[in-house]
């Protein structure tokens, strides 16, 4: 008996490393985010994509189609964070790209941290010329994920592997880098006042000398005196005869239509342009693939991890719109983007020991003019309607107070004063509420819900509070949160008009693609409903890694198969 036992013993340590071997280890995890691509616009110009980018997660991937988030602040730090943890803003922390911090009662850039610099004299924010009102709102140059409240998949990986693991993330937006990087990896990002890609003295002390020669190579001007012009002629899109629309973003020299000239490299808004346009996620591409070569990533067995954000998309969807000709011929760029980064991974690392995870931070909305224009009920709300100047005279009067109870309004919370509110001895409940109710009477609002009764558990019906009730994390979200209805929208932030702003719980905007390929997964489209969440937990099961600290999406059984 006892032999038996042995020898089957001996079977199955004899078997177990050739079941183990039976799928190809895993080198390189490979996370892409695209800023911004709502969940159908692949499936939209899939006929129009050529070999190798999109086409090839649409046949050979894993491609769910019914992928939302079910939180509603639905802005990048957020969704980027969302992907890098497997969790909810409330548990993750990340409740808005700004919120106020009440200790230092200041807003607060998501991932600003005074504590460190940039390594790269210059490099940081330049007031003068930022265009990302809430890049502005940082005080400080430094930069890390410090605020993150979990551990990150790739902090997991440095867990089990230690140095062993390369671990690398690179976007044009800091907060599209270092969400993924986590606290182990080592995040880079695009100086628009530099051109060149930074880091902060979070990460390092200095720059690796291959940061130092692209850098050096000053790549970007190479778009000198050009033009983004369309790929192909013109009438080979679906958007070609639509090009010039009232709503789109009339940028002063890079206006509505084709080509959009980017300017030259003593022209204000040279890198700016750039990033809005698909030559942002050229050069993106082009830092990871020397990034991918001189780290030397995915050469051993022990799995690395590149990330990587491509921030063009949210910059066009922003000034033109997601059915607008820019949109189109951005997409069919980064398919072009796309297939460059999939050749290469299959060249240096070999696709089959890549695993490959697409998705987006977010989905966006339709620009309301082009909306109104096929009959829908759409409208614009003014700013103002949440503004301190408007909501402080409507307390006084309601409560009976002589103070401004209000202390201001950044999307999508009201923060009350909250001294003033102890001053005038009111209970700051009922001062939520009261703001809560005055809201509620406007058309334009969908839902205002104050944090005491997400805190109290007395959520109304439905899904929309049960979203907000996600993004709410008590130590930082504001007193009251704002939904505005589905189709009205503000598209005015500090002054500066778009033709399109997400943000919101709206489907268009908690709507994304979720795709695995690489590693001989086999092409299939699944439509149940899943989660970005889920994510970084089947990323942590395939490696047989712990899930990060706060991670509650449930893993996707069709990629672990
Ligand atoms: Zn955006």
């Amino acid at each position: 008996m006892r032999s038996l036992r042995l020898t089957l013993l001996c079977v199955a340590a004899l078997l177990a490393p050739s079941l183990a071997s039976a799928a190809p280890e895993i080198r390189l995890v490979l996370q892409i985010t695209v800023d911004q691509l709502r969940g159908d616009l692949p499936l939209r110009h899939a006929h129009q994509f050529g070999k190798g980018g999109f086409r090839y997660l649409l046949e050979d991937g894993i491609w769910y189609s019914n992928a939302n988030y079910h939180h509603a602040n639905t802005e990048t730090v957020v969704g980027h964070t969302s992907l890098a943890t497997g969790t909810i803003p409330a548990v993750h922390g990340m409740v808005g790209n700004v919120w106020l911090d009440q200790d230092e009662d200041a807003l607060l850039y998501n991932v600003e941290d005074g504590r460190y610099d940039l390594l790269t004299k210059g490099g940081g924010v330049d007031r003068s010329r930022e265009i990302d009102p809430t890049q502005r709102v940082a005080r400080s140059q430094g930069r890390s994920p410090a605020s993150i409240m979990t551990s990150t998949f790739s902090d997991e990986l440095a867990t089990r592997y230690g140095a062993d693991s390369k671990i690398f993330a690179v976007s044009v937006k800091d907060r599209g880098a270092i969400p993924l990087a986590g606290s182990s990896g080592q995040a880079y990002w695009f100086s628009k006042a530099t051109g060149e890609f930074v880091t902060s003295s979070f990460y390092a002390d200095r720059d690796p000398d291959w940061v130092n020669e692209w850098n050096e190579a000053r790549k970007p001007k190479r778009y000198a005196g050009q033009s983004w012009t369309l790929q192909r002629p013109v009438e080979e899109y679906l958007f070609g005869d639509k090009d010039d629309r009232p709503w789109e973003t009339d940028f002063p020299g890079y206006g509505r239509v084709f080509p959009h000239p980017w300017g030259d490299t003593t022209s204000k808004y040279f890198t700016t342009l750039l990033t809005v346009s698909p030559a942002g996620d050229e050069l993106t591409l082009d830092f990871a693939r020397t990034l991918l070569l001189a780290e030397g990533l995915g050469k051993d067995a022990t799995p690395d991890y590149l990330s990587i954000s491509f921030s063009s998309t949210d910059y066009v969807g922003h000034l033109f719109g997601a059915s607008s000709l820019e949109m189109e011929d951005n997409l069919l760029r980064l398919d072009r983007t796309l297939a460059e980064l999939f050749e290469l991974i299959d060249r240096e690392v070999g696709l089959k020991h890549t695993l490959i995870v697409l998705s987006a931070d977010h989905g966006g909305p339709e620009v309301p003019g082009y909306l109104e224009e096929l009959g829908q009920p759409v409208a614009h709300v003014d700013p103002a309607i949440v503004s301190a100047e408007t909501l402080n005279p409507v307390l006084r009067e309601k409560l009976a107070v002589d103070a401004d109870l209000v202390r201001s309004y950044f999307h999508p919370y009201v923060y009350l004063d909250r001294g003033a509110v102890a001053s005038a001895k009111l209970d700051l409940a009922a001062a939520r509420q009261a703001v809560a109710d005055h809201l509620m009477d406007l058309p334009e609002v969908s839902n205002a819900i104050s944090a005491t009764a997400i805190e109290s558990g007395r959520l109304g019906p439905g899904p929309i509070p049960r979203f907000v009730a996600n993004n709410h994390q008590p130590k930082r979200s504001g007193d009251v949160y704002v939904v505005f209805r589905s189709q009205e929208f503000i598209n005015d932030f500090d002054g500066l008009t778009v033709a399109a702003t997400h943000g919101s719980p709206w489907r268009y905007d908690r709507h994304v693609p979720v795709v695995f390929a690489g590693r001989r997964l086999k092409g299939q489209r699944i439509s149940r409903p899943v989660t970005p969440y889920d994510i970084a937990v089947t990323l942590s099961q395939i490696l047989g890694i712990e899930a990060p600290s706060g991670a509650i999406g449930e893993p996707l059984v069709e990629v672990l198969r």
